[in-house]
């Protein structure tokens, strides 16, 4: 069987058994503080276990894009050296919120595995919860004898906590699960060793496929667990080792999931795959990498320095360094894979292929600046070796290296093992420990169990039509960080507070009670579909009503900069061409920040029109036509842009003004003439192939514009208000010019006087032509003036004092036949003299400098200097 029946058998299979299908929500994950990108299934539907909400369906089933790289779920370190772990993979699920429970679970997918997907039954084992005393927790009886039912006992297996108790982070939602396993090994191996004996043992051919976890319990800030109100199932399946199994082969890399994107491997990096360890082992970590970050960049996750950003940039280096190490790839290679991926799964995922050309292009700028970072690391390591006495080097400086020009640690550790140097692995270990402990602890959260004021469903924003609302608190909980300190968080009964999302800002207002009292909402934000309101304070009283009042003028700066990332982004698809998307933004009250795909630089002119295009549409008076009721593919259909990575519900909002039409859930003007006015003030690179515009509107603009005029009056009045200031400007810029041109002929005769005053002063000593002296000249002067001496004389011996300021320097010159005959080196010289003048420095044999903070020590310097030549 194919991957792509496969995948769709699954969907089938559920959706047969009333499950709604659903698309997979993005990788990167977007309101959930506790999450960078999605790790399994259920994070999406993570509101529903936590009863912030009810699906429309309580049966759902999907594919899911998962990546483990960060956080409680990492397999980075497996990748590659294991044959069964990946980065990004397709997470199949099953979910039943409060519907279903254990029995149709265990029931479903067994029939799925053994009837649909005919897999023989005698390879599979299956686990449940032992129990746990600590916890007061019993074993799972009922999926146990649901179990039992099914198959023999010698096939069940009881799993610990660690195991067979599923939780989704250190709070939240969790339950006992019950996962199955195939044995994928010979009949001959399975006569020897018994499969049972090596489930959950690490075994490459004995692997979980699918884990049925049972939500029924909620664990608590103190630790402890609730029952949860209501049941439900959250399964997951790996869809690549599925494909292992049902295609009869021994690793995911053997499936069809992955063979095309091999062999284009073998071919690009002439290298064979199945012959060698390590080249297979450098091959599927390429394989692997490639996907998830290309499927990163789709999303709209580019390679960065921070954050989500930068998990993708580390995974494509090591892809690199993969290859440059062990496939000796020395150039840019990874970005001709993406093709092949594209072609592959381009069409469960488009998104591969209408952004190919973008994924590409980004791929290979990282390349290239990865391989500089490697050439340079080379030469960093080599002078560390060199100045290593015992052949051994520090784990502080391997850690440099590490962390300050990113070259990778097991490179050093290769490169000095082959060089015969140890590496001190365990202080570099340290170095790296103290390192996460730092960021650790910059964003350790806690947060306190919410405390429900009343039992209420909340009705969500309200604030697309009013910027106030009579509202009740439904409850609160305290959270604390070192970034932000002791906050509260709190959730109304319905908000018109806009909470941060779609790149803009959260609202800022008041939060008034009956008697008067005002506390100040400090940020709004949405997690896990809830919305949240941060204060320093409680109110006294958190029962009855309050009047939420959103900052109006700052509501009304940020939507006019909304509306105006509208008009540009249409502006520049108009101008530009329509291969320009939106690839981050950024709306604040102040200015607006705009990251597109474009592959140059936006010229003055195209700037101008962008800038003309945006006003016109301003100055046309455009009204919003908000349609909040249309389906996704409605709002498709009729023009309107989505953006790749955002996850859109059952009713999407479209945001029209004249031909600009996007999903978009901010909040924007009533018309577009209250931007009143658009200027851009910058534009730049944010990485190969996405530019950067940033612009202000409104208030802003006014203000630029007023400061533009005070700063153009001042300039007139500094240039006697002449009529013509930019003329007067380039008069004065032509007379500089002139003028430095006659005191440089002015200096160099200065020069030339003082080198035959100097030349006549020079008296012999030894044999030694020498001379030591003050002058009036800067440095690179004086180094013009030693070596025009030098070349005129030999056997000369000269030290030049100078004092700058309240510096003082020194510079000694000695022909090159004095150094050789005399065993003089200028470098020491200046070293000693050096001390004089409070400072030091040093250089070559023939000519040094030195720098130093007491210009008085100059003339006992210059008369020392005598004693080195006698
Ligand atoms: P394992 O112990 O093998 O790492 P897990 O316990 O981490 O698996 P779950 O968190 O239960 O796995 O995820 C559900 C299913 O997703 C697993 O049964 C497995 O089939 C699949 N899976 C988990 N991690 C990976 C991965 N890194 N690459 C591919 N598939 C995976
Ligand atoms: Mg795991």
């Amino acid at each position: 069987m194919k991957s792509q029946e496969i995948r769709s058998k699954f969907l089938e299979f559920f959706q047969n058994k009333a499950h709604s299908i659903v698309p997979s929500a993005p990788m990167v994950v977007k309101d959930d503080p506790t999450l960078m990108f999605t790790n399994a299934g259920m994070n999406q539907f993570k509101e529903f276990f936590l009863g912030n909400g009810i699906p429309k369906n309580r049966r759902i089933a999907d594919t899911q894009k998962c990546l483990r790289v960060s956080g409680k779920h990492n397999d980075l370190e497996e990748v590659g050296k294991d044959t069964y772990h990946h980065t990004m993979f397709e997470m199949l699920g099953n979910w039943s919120f409060g519907d279903y429970f254990k029995k149709e679970a265990i029931t479903w997918a067994w029939e799925l595995l053994t009837e649909v997907y005919k897999l023989d039954k005698e390879n599979l084992y299956v686990s449940v919860f032992e129990g746990n005393e600590e916890e007061d927790l019993p074993l799972d009886k009922e999926a146990l004898d649901l179990w039992k039912a099914i198959l023999p006992e010698e096939r069940i297996i009881y799993g610990n906590k660690k195991d067979n108790f599923w939780e989704m982070g250190d709070q939240g939602p969790c339950g006992p699960s019950s996962e199955i396993h195939v044995d994928l090994r010979s009949a001959e191996e399975k006569a020897k060793v018994p499969g049972r004996d090596l489930v959950n043992n690490d075994h490459p051919l004995v692997v979980e496929i699918w884990n049925l976890v049972f939500i029924q319990f909620n664990r608590k800030a103190d630790g402890s667990l609730e029952k949860l109100p209501e049941k439900h199932v959250d399964t997951g399946m790996g869809f690549e080792r599925l494909c292992m199994a049902l295609q009869g082969v021994k690793s995911n890399y053997d499936t069809d999931v992955f063979t095309p994107l091999i062999k284009k491997i073998s071919e690009t990096t002439a290298s064979e795959y199945g012959k060698d360890e390590e080249t297979d082992i450098a091959i599927r970590v390429i394989a692997d990498h490639v996907r998830a970050v290309s499927f990163a960049i789709a999303d709209g996750q580019l390679p960065n320095s921070g954050g989500a950003g930068y998990v993708i940039r580390r995974i494509l280096r090591r892809a690199i360094r993969y290859g440059f190490t062990f496939l000796n790839q020395k150039e840019p290679f990874v970005f001709k894979l993406v093709d092949t991926l594209a072609k592959q799964m381009g069409e469960a995922f488009p998104e591969l292929r209408s952004q190919q050309n973008l994924i590409e292009n980004v791929i290979r700028e990282e390349e290239n600046s990865f391989l500089r970072t490697l050439d340079q690391g080379l030469v960093l390591l080599d002078q560390i070796m060199n100045e290593s006495k015992d052949k051994n080097v520090s784990g502080k400086k391997a850690f440099e290296l590490y962390d300050t020009y990113g070259f990778p640690i097991d490179l050093t550790a290769l490169i000095l093992s082959e060089k015969g140097y140890t590496l001190d692995q365990k202080g570099f270990e340290e170095e790296l420990q103290k390192q996460k402990d730092r960021s650790r602890n910059a964003s350790k959260v806690t947060s306190g169990d919410w405390q429900v004021v009343k039992e209420a469903e909340t009705e969500g924003f309200v604030g697309y039509d009013s910027l106030e609302a009579e509202v009740e608190i439904l409850r609160y909980r305290k959270v604390e960080s070192q970034k932000e300190g002791e906050l509260y968080q709190l959730v109304f009964s319905r908000t018109p507070f806009y909470p941060e999302g779609g790149g803009q800002v959260g609202d800022k207002g008041t939060l008034q009670a009956k008697n008067g009292n005002v506390i100040y909402i400090l940020d709004t934000r949405k997690e896990n579909n809830l919305i949240i309101h941060l204060t320093k304070d409680l109110p006294e009283d958190l029962s009855g009503t309050f009047i939420a009042k959103v900052n109006v003028a700052q509501r009304a700066r940020t939507a006019a900069n909304h509306s105006a990332t509208h008009l540009l982004h249409q502006a520049l698809r108009k101008i530009l061409g329509t291969h320009v998307e939106q690839k981050g933004s950024m709306v604040q009250s102040d200015y607006l920040r705009f990251d597109f795909s474009h592959f140059s630089k936006v010229s003055a002119e195209e700037l101008q029109q962008v800038e003309e295009f945006v006003n016109s549409r301003i100055a046309e008076r455009l009204p919003l036509v908000d349609n909040r009721e249309m389906t996704y593919q409605e709002a498709i259909n009729d023009g309107a842009i989505a953006l790749f990575g955002e996850k859109y519900g059952d009713k999407v909002r479209a945001v029209r003004f004249g031909d600009s039409m996007e999903l978009c859930g901010g909040t924007h003007v009533g018309n577009t003439a209250d931007i009143w006015h658009f200027k851009i003030i910058s534009e730049g690179a944010v990485a190969s192939g996405i530019r950067r515009i940033e612009a202000i509107t409104n208030e802003a603009a006014k203000e630029y514009f007023t400061a533009q005029t005070e700063a153009f009056s001042e300039l007139k009045a500094v240039l006697k208000n002449a009529k013509d200031p930019v003329k007067a400007v380039v008069n004065l810029q032509e007379e500089n010019a002139e003028l430095k041109k006659q005191i440089e002929v002015l200096l160099r005769d200065k020069a030339k006087n003082l080198k035959g005053d100097l030349k006549n002063q020079i008296k012999e000593i030894n044999g030694i032509n020498f001379l030591a002296q003050k002058v009036d000249l800067d440095i690179g002067g004086i180094k013009d003036l030693s070596f025009q001496l030098g070349d005129e004389m030999n056997n000369l011996f000269l030290l030049f004092g100078a004092q700058h300021g309240e510096k003082a320097v020194l510079s000694c010159y000695i022909s090159k036949d004095l150094v050789k005959q005399k065993d003089l080196h200028a470098g020491k010289v200046v070293k000693e003299l050096g001390r004089y003048i409070q400072g030091g420095g040093g250089g070559q044999p023939f000519y040094a400098t030195a720098g130093g903070k007491n210009p008085s020590g100059l003339d006992e310097a210059l008369r020392k200097a005598e004693e080195f030549v006698k």
